[in-house]
């Protein structure tokens, strides 16, 4: 309802428009429903390997509370342990400066192919787009991802990149990019992307992946995938880079423990993910495999502006598990592309305004019911929907707020702290006051409908009784 009386963006019109289109479109309700369905139907079996999962999940949002609050040594530590083994560590404080390091190193490689695996980060600074105009050919390898970059289209949730599309539309893509049969199985699309993809690994000359967490103690990073895909570009081609946000810091090897088991039951309902790998360098010598070198990226694009916020610091947290989107209302029925933002749903309606601009992303934070669904789910129980409206709070703080809004509020308040005042109009009045100052509200639902009498009227009326 507020954006209406807000000072609307042109971002915050635009969701408004395609999100409203896609809240008819049932097909698109249906396959969602199907989609996160089988999710839902896993994670109990994924929690109860925890003898107590509530616990568990406090473990982990203390581990990340420790991470964040010295952060600044814990990289520090990550950076000197993870050296000390040869890869390099570069740190990028925007977008524009992790490209243009990437770049370089494409260059002293001459590097002409590029396979990448799963990562939100580098979809975060539009990585493949910047190289693809330099001539470079960037190859998604995740099966999801590689289904959207046929497609054209960006990742539509933070773990199943694809999770809009039916088996039948993966398969009619597939027919109309590779020229396969319309009438593929999904295990036979698989070996298709499969056979597709190993040429593009014996070419590459660089392989590019994120990192679920950094650990500082090791200094390492650790790799979370059920494809073997990033295994593989982190390992064959023989320059290996990952890009990385500072916030993925884990202080210690042993937090794993917690953390593989959790990300698995959360993200994908798995009582563990099928290939977790700890990368602590470049190859070693008399190591048989591996990359000759390493880069580790540390991405802040607006990470430090969270962190020196000690209310919003906890969204840091996060280890892009995705249960607030599967949980999220609104998200099940928009979906993630009209976000139009990299990270969507609950978590991404919170660090979105933080990490880009809050008057043009400010919306996405009122795109929510406040329903608290997306905290309960949170596998490090991040007060998600507190944060929604602490970002809301801000946003006026920072004047965001338009003149018509700020007088809305200052009447409602002064009618709100006087008797005299809300008892004053009948029914009919105040009926038409709401719903005709109120425009957002009636576009989609029925008109408000005062009640003949106010309660403090009617509680006098007993009283006299
Ligand atoms: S906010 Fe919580 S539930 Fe949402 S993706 Fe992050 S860790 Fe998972």
């Amino acid at each position: 309802m507020l954006p209406y009386i807000c000072n609307m963006s042109e971002k915050a019109s635009t969701f408004i428009a395609r999100s409203t289109e896609k809240a008819i479109d049932l097909e698109h309700r249906r396959k969602i429903n199907f989609n996160i369905g089988k999710y839902n139907a896993v994670v109990p079996a994924g929690k109860s390997q925890f003898h107590d999962v509530e616990l568990a999940r406090q473990r982990a949002k203390n581990l990340k509370w420790k991470s964040l609050e010295t952060l600044d040594l814990q990289l520090e530590a990550f950076e000197a342990n993870i050296t000390r083994r040869g890869a390099k560590v570069i740190w990028a404080e925007t977008a524009a400066q992790a490209l243009q390091e990437i770049k370089q190193i494409c260059e002293e490689k001459s590097c002409k192919t590029i396979v990448k695996s799963k990562s939100m980060v580098t979809e975060e600074i539009k990585l493949n787009d910047f190289l693809h105009k330099y001539g470079i050919e960037s190859v998604e390898t995740d099966l999801g991802e590689y289904i959207q970059q046929l497609d054209d289209e960006p990742p539509y949730h933070i773990v199943t990149p694809a999770m809009h599309k039916s088996k039948e539309d993966v398969a009619r893509l597939f027919a109309e990019k590779l020229n396969t049969s319309p009438d593929l199985t999904p295990e036979q699309l698989t070996l298709v992307a499969r056979e597709k993809l190993r040429e593009k690994y014996a070419q590459a000359e660089i392989g590019i992946t994120g990192a679920n967490f950094l650990i500082a103690d090791i200094g390492a990073i650790a790799v979370t995938e059920n494809e073997g895909n990033a295994r593989l570009s982190c390992a064959f081609p023989k320059t290996h880079i990952v890009v990385v946000g500072i916030e993925k810091m884990i202080p210690s090897f042993t937090d794993l423990a917690l953390f593989w088991p959790l990300l698995a039951t959360y993200g994908t309902g798995q009582r563990i993910t099928s290939y977790n790998s700890i990368v602590l360098g470049p190859k070693q010598p008399g190591e048989p495999d591996g990359p000759e070198e390493m880069y580790v990226i540390l991405l802040d694009n607006g990470r430090t502006n969270i962190l020196s916020n000690p209310k919003t610091r906890e969204s840091l947290y996060c280890i892009r598990c995705g249960a607030c989107l599967n949980a999220c209302p609104v998200y099940k029925n928009i979906g993630g592309h009209v976000y139009a933002t990299t990270y969507s749903g609950p978590i991404g309606a919170v660090i979105t305004p933080h990490l880009k601009e809050m008057n043009e992303w400010k919306h996405l934070s009122y795109a929510s019911s406040l329903c608290g669904n997306c905290t309960e789910v949170c596998a490090v129980k991040i007060n998600l929907h507190e944060l929604l409206l602490e970002n809301r709070k801000e946003s006026v703080e920072e004047g965001d707020a338009s003149f018509a809004e700020k007088i809305a509020w200052k009447l409602w308040k002064k009618a709100m702290l006087n008797r005299k005042l809300m008892n004053m109009g009948n029914q009919k009045i105040k009926n038409w006051v709401v719903n005709s100052l109120v425009k957002g509200w009636s576009a989609h639902r029925a008109d408000l409908q005062f009640p003949a009498k106010s309660f403090n009227e009617e509680w006098k009326a007993t009283r006299k009784r």
